[in-house]
């Protein structure tokens, strides 16, 4: 700040130089606030958090972009043919309404969970503001995907204290959650902070989990087998809705996967074979604790899916998250039972696969509001 001159004590050095040799304007100090690029990091920095650009992370920022371009919000999708025919009672199969009755009890609370773990944990550990400013849009996008639960909830006239109470009351539900709290706990204790070898490592560990095995596998069961309904024609309205939040997450995926990647370049020495041990652990638990979460939500065959199918999709899945973070696959020659998952995730916001939407929202932030 420029505090001497208000209260008119002399500087204590003379005003650098700028490059022509004539006096900088800023006065001594001022120019070491200035951000070196190459000195920002995504854990640990020392740089002014506040100093978006110039760019470093321009991946990160990238993806902030992209986000934006994908917004969406629930409302603009029409429930009118879900509500007819979840109100029909020959409509759906009781082996159906499970699946949509135990996938929103599962989500309804598990962006919430989600969005906590951003803005009261991971947040406050990045030192890169392209990052951080990838996270709040990120926060965004999890409270767009409760809502999206929640409209569905209410739009169906389900019992809101039954599907927001399914994490405490459902074991298949509640494993999930009792498996993941333990990693945000660790990023939200106010006592936590980064800067020591192990810290950085719970850091990495918890970014790991949350990338990789939340957002990255305990939300494909649900997806697939939401989307499976919607490619049957039913529940279009709540399988658009999906699909959106399919985009958005296999993002915040990816995202978290850049991220991890990068602080693993920037300290090498976390990556040791003990940790990387760990995460296998913990990825064999992951795809667990999802299988049994697919044998729960489908005790028969329902949709031409089965819980045995999961089993490959789950393994599939995990090798793939392994790979993306650099660990050996976990399983070998496992493949892809739905390939059509695919071109889910790779929906490109012209193509409108349930046609149920109102509104277009067009790339490069410009809204169209006819
Ligand atoms: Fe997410």
């Amino acid at each position: 700040m420029l505090q001497f001159e208000e209260t008119g004590a002399v500087p204590a050095a003379m005003p650098p130089m700028a490059a022509d040799g004539a006096p900088s304007q800023m006065p001594a100090g001022e120019e070491l606030r200035r951000v070196n690029v190459a000195d920002k990091r995504i854990i640990n920095g020392q740089t002014d958090v506040n100093q978006l650009v110039p760019f470093k992370y321009k991946w990160a920022w990238d993806k902030y972009l992209s986000a934006c371009a994908n917004h969406w919000m629930p409302q603009e999708i029409q429930m009118s043919r879900d509500i007819e025919l979840w109100k029909n009672p020959n409509g759906l199969t009781e082996d159906e309404r499970r699946i949509v009755k135990r996938n929103l009890g599962f989500f309804v609370t598990a962006d919430s969970l989600a969005a906590n773990n951003i803005v009261l944990g991971t947040y406050r550990h990045i030192t890169a503001p392209e990052c951080r400013q990838y996270l709040l849009r990120q926060a965004f996008e999890e409270a767009i995907h409760t809502h999206a639960y929640q409209y569905i909830v209410e739009s169906l006239g389900l019992n809101e204290g039954e599907i927001f109470n399914a994490y405490h009351e459902v074991s298949s539900i509640r494993a999930k959650d009792e498996f993941l709290i333990p990693f945000i706990d660790v990023l939200t204790n106010p006592a936590f902070k980064t800067g020591t070898p192990e810290n950085d490592q719970k850091l990495l560990k918890s970014l790991i989990v949350f990338a990789c095995l939340m957002e990255g596998l305990f939300f494909y069961v649900g997806f697939a087998q939401i989307l499976a309904l919607g490619r049957q024609n039913k529940m279009t309205g709540a399988a658009e809705q999906y699909q959106y939040i399919l985009r958005d997450e296999s993002m915040h995926c990816n995202f978290g996967i850049d991220l991890i990647n990068t602080i693993k370049m920037e300290n090498p020495h976390l990556w040791t074979a003990e940790f990387r041990e760990e995460l296998k652990e913990l990825f064999h638990k992951g795809v667990e604790l999802e299988y049994k979460y697919a044998e729960d939500t489908m005790p028969r065959g329902v949709l031409g899916l089965n819980a045995a199918m999961f089993k490959e999709y789950l393994r599939f899945i995990a090798n793939r998250r392994a790979q993306q973070i650099g660990l050996d696959p976990l399983f070998e020659g496992a493949t892809n039972p739905f390939p059509w998952m695919s071109e889910m995730i790779d929906l490109k916001k012209e193509r409108n696969f349930f046609e149920t939407r109102v509104i277009e929202y067009q790339t490069g932030g410009a809204l169209s509001w006819d």
